[in-house]
């Protein structure tokens, strides 16, 4: 469906997306993870025929987004980080003149908008000035003129960033309505968010793609070094003794010892920690030791995450300041641009 090859960006000397390639395959919900700076905003301009790249090829559904733009945009609905609603409008006047430039008129025009304003559940606010509105119905509006046209694709740029806790909510359960009929892609900075709703996910640090996978599969490959916590009825002397021969251990810690027993905790750079967890346990069988606790301590997705992107928003606090207007003025472009593209097509 979408091709990305080696996209690079370089605002200047800084290269905001490096060299990024990945395929998006039609009928799935993709989340683009990241810290903020990460690049996730830029690689989606450029997907969308946003915004220039420095280099690299896009195609969606075998149009190239730079050479046959109009083609391509025409499988994709957008809604950008900030996006360009007109404020004194109501969702329908607004959604008239987005389905206008999209190259619609007539009945099909008031049938799509009909269609998506009950897709977005914005009926009830529908005559509404959106400057009225709230937060989390301004962002339906935007979902609504992205979803006009019946898009193949919708990217949807950090969709719940500051909306309350149900809007949210609500925000996330229209995703997944979503992805029952189109190819969603949507980024965010929150995991929880991600392994929720998608069910591919991309993390983006520094503008490279660092991992790609399904979310269990993903804690399955990357799982970090596991951690065992261990009650032995053994002296810490035996203990250590015992552990002489257990291979792949990269720390070992006494965290107790009383007459009675020894708790003490080991790492192993081995990705299946129960393997390691079953080895000790013959370990101490063979010498007649009992083990009277085992906990063991899996790296989840949150780990994962951390490791993966550490430092990854460090590096671009400085470049954050100039952040927020040049996108403003893209995105401006950006609308201009699928009205061209609309008008054209009529
Ligand atoms: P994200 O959406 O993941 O937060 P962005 O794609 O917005 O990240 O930004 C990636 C990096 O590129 C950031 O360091 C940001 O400051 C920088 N950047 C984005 N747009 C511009 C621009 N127009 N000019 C200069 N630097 C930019
Ligand atoms: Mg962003």
């Amino acid at each position: 469906m979408i091709t990305v090859e080696h996209l690079t960006k370089c605002y200047g000397d800084f290269t905001a997306v490096d060299a990024l390639s990945f395929e998006i395959e039609e009928g799935h919900v993709y989340g683009f993870l990241g810290p903020n700076g990460a690049g996730k905003s830029t690689t989606m301009n450029i997907m969308t025929g946003c915004l220039s790249a420095t280099a690299g090829h896009i195609k969606i559904d075998g149009f190239d987004i730079f050479e046959e733009a109009a083609k391509a945009k025409r499988l994709i609905g957008y809604l950008p980080e900030q996006p360009p609603l007109y404020m004194n409008e109501s969702p329908v006047e607004y959604l008239k003149f987005v389905g206008e430039a999209k190259g619609f008129r007539g009945a099909e025009l008031t049938e799509q908008i009909q269609e998506v304003i009950r897709q977005t559940r914005i009926e009830e606010v529908k005559n509404k000035r959106i400057s009225d509105l709230s937060k989390g119905y301004r962002q339906r509006v935007g979902i609504a003129q992205a979803l006009l046209g019946r898009p193949k694709v919708i990217i949807l740029d950090e969709p719940t960033v500051g909306l309350d806790p149900i809007q949210i909510i609500e925000i996330r359960d229209l995703i997944k309505e979503l992805g029952k009929k189109h190819t969603v892609i949507f980024s965010s900075h929150i995991l929880s968010e991600v392994q929720t709703i998608c069910d591919q996910i991309l993390i983006i640090s520094k503008g490279k793609l660092i991992a790609f996978d399904e979310p269990k599969h993903l804690e399955k490959s990357l799982l970090s070094p596991g951690e065992i916590t261990i009650t032995a009825d053994a002296s810490p002397e035996e203990v250590e003794k015992i552990l002489d021969s257990l291979e792949h251990m990269t720390e070992f810690k006494i965290q107790e010892s009383e007459r009675e027993y020894t708790v003490f905790q080991v790492k192993t750079d081995q990705k299946d920690v129960y393997d390691t967890a079953r080895r000790i346990f013959f370990l101490f069988a063979e010498q007649k030791k009992a083990l009277l606790e085992m906990t063991l301590k899996k790296a989840n997705l949150e780990d994962i995450f951390l490791e993966l992107t550490e430092n990854g928003s460090g590096q671009t606090e400085t470049q954050n300041g100039g952040e927020d207007l040049p996108d403003i003025a893209e995105n401006e472009s950006c609308q201009s641009d699928t009205k061209e593209s609309g008008v054209d097509q009529l």
